[in-house]
């Protein structure tokens, strides 16, 4: 007896049908075992594919603890990034370059510079692993178009986003076509799963066809396979996600309607299910820079009257929260 035998099944065509049939922006996808692990072979996979070294990431997003996104910008006028993380090597983190999000400018110098060395822009569409820091529309597109033109891989880590804002995600929320899509979370159902995705071609690069590597014993476990298909198929269900996006609005106004009569300085962002508690008056947060660590004081003592009436919000004013 057992529940995975390191051997393919029948569950992983399953899975990967409902989302393929139902997911305009990728033709094939492979399942791993967590966001991490989908990241870090979607990062090979563009290494491999544009035969480039170097990755964007940007200041604010959160994408697993891979070695070489565990980095922060360095200082001065050099953008590659220095380890953030005991463990992670100076000649790991010399291959990322980390930005600040909604600057088109640091994007294009850092292209024109390296443009030779760019293997791929790797980005969370929706922000929301450090407060939930909402990008514009015509940013991602700027986004999508600069790699275009210079044989750059976009990356929509969604993580977070893919099967949230909608079934199709980010990529579907915004219309906008990336390369490749990392998955997790949602997909498992509550079991351990990460997921990425691209078209045909990028991934016939990758082994049996291709020459990038990539298995994993675990990978499409029928545990969590079956987990993330009875998972998905209540998302297809009809008005899932307007009842989703109806209810939260619901939450959301009705808080920020509070704080607004009282005067309070909070406020609530929001984004389909997804919503995080700030304390700030700004009408915007699109950069990390934005967020005031002044105000995580105020989260602190909120957690805890809350905690003590019973709600269990997430332990940091950094994180969001998700209907
Ligand atoms: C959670 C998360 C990851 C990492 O996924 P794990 O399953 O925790 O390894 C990667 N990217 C994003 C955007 C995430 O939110």
């Amino acid at each position: 007896m057992g529940t995975t035998f390191g051997a393919p099944t029948r569950k992983e065509n399953e899975l990967a049908e409902l989302i393929l049939k139902n997911n305009r922006f990728i033709e094939k996808i492979r399942f791993v075992s967590s966001g991490t692990e989908a990241v870090m072979s979607a990062l090979r996979l563009a290494r491999g594919f544009t035969g480039k070294s170097v990755i964007i990431k940007f200041d604010g997003c959160y994408h697993g603890h891979v070695d070489s996104l565990l980095v922060n910008a360095g200082s001065g006028l050099s953008t590659f990034g220095i380890s953030s993380s005991a463990g992670v090597t100076e000649s790991v983190a010399k291959d990322t370059m980390v930005l600040p999000l909604n600057d088109r400018r640091a994007v294009e110098i850092a292209i024109s510079d390296y443009r030779e060395d760019i293997a791929a822009i790797i980005i969370e569409p929706i922000p929301a692993n450090n407060g939930l820091i909402l990008q514009d529309k015509e940013y991602l597109e700027f986004l999508r178009d600069i790699t275009k033109k210079n044989n750059i891989l976009l990356i929509f880590d969604e993580v977070i986003s893919g099967f949230r804002v909608g079934f199709e995600g980010a990529a579907g929320y915004y219309g906008i076509q990336p390369d490749i899509i990392t998955y997790g979370k949602i997909i498992g159902g509550g079991m351990p799963v990460g997921a990425y995705g691209a078209n045909k071609e990028i991934m016939s690069h990758i082994s049996p066809d291709g020459n990038v590597y990539q298995a994993g014993t675990l990978s499409g476990n029928p545990v969590a396979m079956n987990a993330g298909i009875a998972q998905l198929k209540i998302c297809l269900q009809k008005d899932f996600y307007s009842n989703l996006n109806n209810k939260t609005e619901k939450f959301a106004k009705t808080i920020n309607d509070f704080a607004k009569e009282n005067n309070y300085l909070f406020k609530i962002f929001r984004i389909g299910s997804i919503f995080w508690f700030a304390f700030t008056d700004k009408e915007f947060v699109k950069t990390s820079s934005d967020i005031e660590s002044e105000s995580m004081k105020y989260f602190r003592e909120m957690h805890k009257d809350l905690l003590e009436s019973g709600i269990y919000l997430g332990p940091s004013g950094y994180e969001v929260g998700f209907i």
